[in-house]
């Protein structure tokens, strides 16, 4: 039987950057308050959402006023110090439950658990000293990539290694996972939302493509694989999220490989929230991850996870950085001709290289799609502008 709510639902989020911002427009149209915890009023979520709470996570007070009242507790990044959910434990449910992103959180739990539950993965073994780390590439040989557990985002925490003594000041802060390093033709993110009561809904499979470790572009359906390998995907995705007991949205970023066996995926990460490679949803599915994720941790029925236009293509190009004081005086220019094109900004500080919006375009024709969405991020960018 569906749960029956008795008072308008509040999801409270940990979080104030772009994807609780994203969360409250989904949320303001279903009716539910956010309530986000941020650092900063000013910032990208505090603009939005007046419900917000200013504090740290490891700040007692400010957790207790976000969670007093709240229906469910969620999380926009999964950097979340274990005494904080510790400290909640028992007070409000909390969706991803703390057994679950611990998965997300520590990139060595992953690896074991995947390769248990027999999930393709990268060769890859934990390592505690320059000696296990040259006694693994002697099986598997240089380069390998060597990552810290935890912490790591848009490459920070990964490096491409030909010797041990490259990571020499990484070991004093503990164990670190080393891998082969994959010679992928593409990369691929499986995208999917549980909720506590099992059901599960994937959408299409999304193509990501990185400049110097940031997401910088994404395409769905992913335009270079078969429909054999993307249902491969799925299911990986999907045996995940039940397997781990994950609850709303995951993201299964994976590595395409073709070999003399064919084209299959190996598991890189997983995140367990709305991700950058889900943000073509907005404008290109029935139901966005932001809503999904909402509806998912308040144990509500999924929407519809097929393309709002059956046949487009969606692709999404990221603003990161911008020759602007601020991307939003481009409007003009970049709205002007490029009718189909979906601006999203984030109310950010500019920063080089920071990800201060994204554009989506949904087309028939991926061509089309792909040149109108980056020639709208380049005026965001102001590359013309002095
Ligand atoms: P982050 O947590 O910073 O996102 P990832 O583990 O996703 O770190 O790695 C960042 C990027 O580094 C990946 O998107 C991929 O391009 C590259 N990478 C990571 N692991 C490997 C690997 N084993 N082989 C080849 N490239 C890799």
């Amino acid at each position: 039987m569906e749960s029956v709510l008795r008072a308008r639902p509040v999801v409270a989020v940990i979080g104030g950057g772009q994807l609780a911002r994203m969360m409250q427009e989904s949320a303001i149209a279903l009716g539910v308050e956010l309530r986000p915890l941020v650092e900063d009023i000013n910032g990208s979520t505090g603009q939005v959402a007046v419900t917000s709470r200013v504090g740290m996570p490891s700040d007692a007070d400010a957790l207790r006023s976000l969670v007093t009242g709240a229906s469910v507790l969620t999380f926009e990044h999964e950097h979340i110090p274990a005494p904080v959910l510790a400290s909640l434990q028992g007070t409000i449910p909390i969706e991803p439950r703390a057994e679950a992103l611990l998965y997300a959180q520590d990139k060595l739990a992953m690896r074991e658990r995947l390769s248990e539950l027999g999930i393709p993965c990268p060769r890859w073994a934990k390592v505690e000293d320059e000696k296990a780390l040259t006694a693994f590439a002697e099986k598997i040989g240089f380069p390998l990539v060597v990552k810290t557990p935890r912490g790591g985002y848009d490459g920070h925490g990964v490096r491409l290694v030909n010797s041990a003594s490259e990571v020499a000041d990484w070991f004093t802060s503990g164990p670190l996972l080393a891998e082969e390093r994959v010679s992928y033709t593409c990369e691929v993110s499986a995208l999917c939302a549980r909720r506590p009561s099992g059901e599960i809904r994937s959408w299409p499979l999304a193509q990501s493509e990185q400049s110097e470790g940031v997401c910088s572009i994404v395409t769905a359906p992913a335009p270079k694989i078969s429909s054999h390998t993307a249902e491969r995907a799925k299911e990986i995705a999907e045996q995940i999220a039940a397997e781990l007991k994950v609850t709303g949205v995951l993201a299964v970023e994976m590595f395409v490989v073709t070999d003399e066996s064919g084209e299959h995926v190996l598991v890189n990460e997983l995140a367990m929230r709305p991700h950058n490679t889900g943000h073509w949803t907005i404008d290109g599915a029935v139901t966005s991850q932001f809503e999904q994720h909402l509806r998912a941790v308040l144990d509500l029925p999924l929407g519809s996870t097929a393309l709002k236009v059956p046949g487009s293509t969606s692709v999404m190009v990221n603003l990161l950085g911008s020759r602007y004081t601020d991307p939003a005086l481009a409007l003009s220019r970049a709205l002007h001709g490029h009718p189909e094109a979906k601006i999203h900004l984030y109310g950010k500080e500019v920063r080089p290289r920071r990800k201060l919006g994204h554009v989506t375009v949904v087309h028939h024709d991926p061509h089309y799609a792909r040149n109108e969405a980056e020639a709208v991020v380049a005026l965001l960018r102001g590359d013309n502008h002095e």
